[in-house]
Order: structure tokens, then sequence, then C-alpha cells
């Protein structure tokens, strides 16, 4: 680790203490570290040459969902095993010591708390629900009927295919989930980002709230954002030896 990183955790572990409102941000980034691929790592195996903008469609789900959860049961199977990694642990701290308020997501995974507030702006594999009747079972009942199914489509009592409770593609975010995601940016005194490259809305948004407010922004992401120049502090190394560091320093 290089000085002006030392210096780096150093500077954030002092603003992370000065805050009286500090909210984390997490992308993909995050959950690398479990064995989950960010989304733009290029796809292997059976699935490699599908686009997930045409097969994870909401349109999918509703003209075919036999094609839709071949698909996502394959997403499932990948996510479901999957275990919280250290950086996942190092936040839950953040949270216990009082240092951070509330984890807002763009992740499914439900890899996050359980400690305090999440919010999860894509939703979550933790549960599917049925649109026509309301019912929602979680995900292990969901993946049993998906395995009994002839078709392989989890289906709810009434007879209806479940939806997976996360946010396709062509459909709008949960409007509760945002407006809370917002209110909390604009209210941070610091915005701790990791692992998110801020590129997809709403999630690219959020920093623009904190800054305008007059709050201040820091990012803990490997790779370039387009809000490193406003950020108070850029770490861009390894996530879980950056919030080792910064942990220690506290
Ligand atoms: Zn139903």
């Amino acid at each position: 680790m290089g000085d002006a990183s030392v210096g780096g955790v150093a500077l954030l572990a002092e603003r992370l203490r000065a805050a009286r409102s500090a909210v984390a941000l997490t992308g993909a980034g995050i959950s690398v570290p479990s064995g989950i691929p960010d989304f733009r790592t290029p796809r292997t195996g059976l699935w490699a040459n599908v686009d997930p903008m045409e097969v994870a469609h909401v349109d999918a789900w509703r003209r075919d969902p036999a094609r839709f959860w071949a698909f996502y049961g394959h997403r499932f199977q990948s996510l479901r095993d999957k275990r919280p990694n250290r950086a996942h642990e190092l936040l839950v701290e953040l949270e216990r010591r009082g240092l951070v308020d509330a984890v807002i997501t763009q992740n499914i995974d439900r890899l996050h708390g359980p400690h305090g507030e999440l919010i999860e702006l894509h939703g979550s594999i933790a549960s599917s629900s049925c649109l026509a009747c309301g019912r929602f079972y979680p995900l292990g009942e969901v993946q049993r009927r998906l395995d009994e199914d002839p078709q392989g489509v989890p289906r709810c009592d009434c007879g209806r295919p479940l939806k997976p409770d996360v946010v396709l593609f062509g459909e709008y975010l949960p409007q509760v989930a945002l407006e809370r995601a917002q209110s909390l940016a604009v209210r941070a005194d610091l915005l701790l980002c990791i692992g998110s490259s801020l590129e997809v809305w709403p999630v690219g948004e959020l920093p623009a709230l904190t800054l305008r407010a007059g709050g201040e922004v820091a990012i803990v992401t490997q790779g370039p954002t387009r809000y490193d120049g406003d950020a108070v502090v850029k770490l861009d190394g390894d996530i879980v030896a950056d919030l080792e560091a910064l942990v220690a320093a506290l």
C-alpha cells in the first residue's frame, strides 16, 4: 500500500468519525470477493451468448415464463449458496459501531446485513411473488417449485408463474425504496460509495444529491468513476484490504 492510500484511509476514517450521518452505497464490486462476477464480466458457459436485456426482461417473463425461468433459475443457482465476504462483514462492523446509518445497494444477492437499515434498489432474490394474487414465496420454496414443475416454472398456489422480486429490465424501480435512498443521500454528511462504478441510474445520481446538499462523497472502488474529481477520498485498491485498513484506522 502506498503513502497516498495510507493518507486516504486516515482521511476517510476522520471524515467518517466526523459525519453525523454516513450512508453506504454499494454495487457489484463488494460481492466479487464472494465469487459473484460483476455483470460486465464476460459470461461463460450455457448463457454466454444470451443477452440478459432480452431474456431477463419483464416482457420475456410475461411472454415465455419457461424460457425466462430457464435463465433465471440458473442465476438463482449461481447466487443461492454464496456467502457474505469480509467486505460485507466490515460494513456490518461500521454499522454496529454507529458509523454508518444505512446501506443502499444495487445488489440483489442478499449478502448485506443483518444490521441496520438496508435499501435494496433492485430488489432481491430472497423471494418471488405472484402478480395476480399477491402471494409471495421465499427462495427455498421457489426453488422447490421450480424443480418440481414439468416446465421448470415456479408457480403460485393459484397456478400463475411467479416473478422474482428483483427489478427486471423493463420494470420500474420500487418507488418507496427509491425515495428513501434519495432522502438518505440528501441528508448524508458522507456518502461512502463501495464497489460501484456509479454509472447506472439511479445509483449514479445519488452522489450528486449528497454533493448538492453540501455533503461529502468518498469512493472505495477499483477503476474510475465520474465522481472521482468531487470525492473527498478515493481508494482504488483491493476492496477488502481498503475496508480492513479503514476499520483498523477508526
Ligand atoms: Zn397467485
